[in-house]
């Protein structure tokens, strides 16, 4: 019997990061103490008040269909959210909720995205752009970004990048994996070169935009070019701000024809996001906020911790994030030595193994970012769990041999 697979999974990538996660647990079961930096999920809890406020929307039977885009007191309270925080105005009709902010990009190229459209997807980039693109028959269109732009997309490279078939370009600022944000002036000169180009569509990603440090400050493209509204979707939820990942709540802000269509698709997938977690949003939304600066600053504290910790690793070079909670690091000088059994490094994927499997720490290869040779350090975890990784990193890369030189 042939064995059934859509040929739009042909491109499909198996997420390397949950391969490593899978590889990290396998190893710890037996036993042996890990310490993972991998997985990009904060080690904070979901705060009470809003645990509580789903115990009673089951209590008071909010366990029914809600209608598609999400029930407009959740909408309501994130239209209020985009006016306070980001100074912009949107109607409820303008917003669609959905199972995460996975779910709202999904939708988003579900809806708009015809075989052969493409998708300009600065790297590096959080994996699932890719794969959500290509599941949606669309072509990614990856622009290199380096360290000494910052992993930043310039005016130029976007222009380059623009052809005939454009329909987006990703936006992610705080960016994962590199934490990259976007000044005001930078986001001038994309937009810019949007303007000039009134078919290409602005997808920002803006789900880590609370975790800010030193003086950033977050700016939505749509501060700098309220002009570009009317093609500009801009996805958030609350896994990262609130701790809420499993909760699965997300949402999405653009004009009106383009909601409509994805909520059209979402009618015909999950329906809608879970009503508890509706409940859960509103009351993170309308709730206290004071505990997200610091959390905030608690990132940030984690993230000198690393910055500090790398400084003494041998051939390993970090550029300083800006925000979100990752630290996305070079390993370019480690390729090609021999580790003390006699292994080679011979890429990223091979260094995060044998810092893995023979010393304990579980990290993210580049190549899962499309930017390699890199690797990614998730700082959601304790600063002592950080302090012990980067002391094994540093002890590691003393031992490599280097025999061509
Ligand atoms: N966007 C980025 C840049 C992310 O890093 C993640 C999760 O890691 C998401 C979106 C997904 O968020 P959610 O849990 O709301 O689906």
């Amino acid at each position: 019997m042939a064995k059934l697979k859509a040929q739009r999974l042909e491109l499909i990538n198996p997420s390397v990061i949950m391969g490593l996660v899978h590889k990290a647990r396998q190893i710890a079961s037996t036993g042996r103490p890990i310490i993972d930096l991998g997985i990009g999920e904060p080690d904070f809890e979901t705060p009470a008040h809003i645990k509580e406020s789903a115990i009673e929307a089951i209590r008071n039977n909010i366990t029914k269909y809600t209608v598609v885009a999400g029930e407009p007191r959740l909408r309501e309270a994130i239209v209020a959210k985009f006016m306070d925080e980001n100074f912009l105005t949107y109607s409820v009709n303008e917003i669609s909720v959905s199972g995460g902010a996975k779910q709202a990009i999904f939708n988003t190229m579900m809806a708009s995205l015809s075989p052969g459209d493409e998708v300009i997807i600065p790297s590096p980039y959080w994996s699932s752009y890719l794969d959500i693109v290509e599941m949606c028959q669309g072509i990614p269109v990856v622009v290199e970004c380096s360290p000494a732009q910052r992993f930043l997309i310039t005016a130029e490279q976007l222009e380059r990048a623009i052809g005939s078939r454009t329909k987006w370009l990703i936006l992610n600022s705080p960016s994962n994996p590199a934490g990259g944000v976007f000044r005001p002036e930078q986001l001038k000169e994309l937009a810019q070169v949007l303007e000039e180009n009134p078919d290409v569509h602005i997808l920002s990603d803006d789900i880590y935009e609370h975790f800010m440090f030193d003086e950033n400050q977050f700016t939505s493209i749509l501060n700098v070019a309220p002009q570009l509204r009317e093609r500009t979707v801009i996805v958030n939820g609350v896994s990262k701000i609130f701790a809420m990942t499993g909760w699965r709540l997300g949402y999405c802000a653009g004009p009106k024809y383009l909601i409509d269509n994805i909520n059209a698709v979402q009618s015909h997938s999950t329906t809608h996001a879970s009503s508890i977690s509706q409940a859960a949003a509103v009351a993170a939304l309308t709730g206290p906020k004071e505990f997200i600066a610091e959390r905030s600053a608690s990132y940030q504290q984690r993230r000198d911790i690393v910055i500090t910790g790398l400084t003494a690793a041998e051939r390993i070079t970090s550029i300083v994030p800006d925000g979100a909670f990752y630290v996305y690091s070079d390993c370019s000088g480690v390729i090609g030595a021999e580790t003390p059994s006699g292994q080679t490094i011979a890429d990223d994927v091979g260094f995060c193994s044998w810092l893995l499997e023979c010393h304990g720490i579980s990290t993210v290869p580049g190549v899962a970012f499309g930017l390699s040779p890199h690797f990614r350090i998730s700082t959601a975890a304790s600063e002592e769990a950080i302090e012990s990784a980067c002391t094994e990193i540093v002890k590691a890369c003393s031992e490599l041999v280097f025999r061509r030189e």
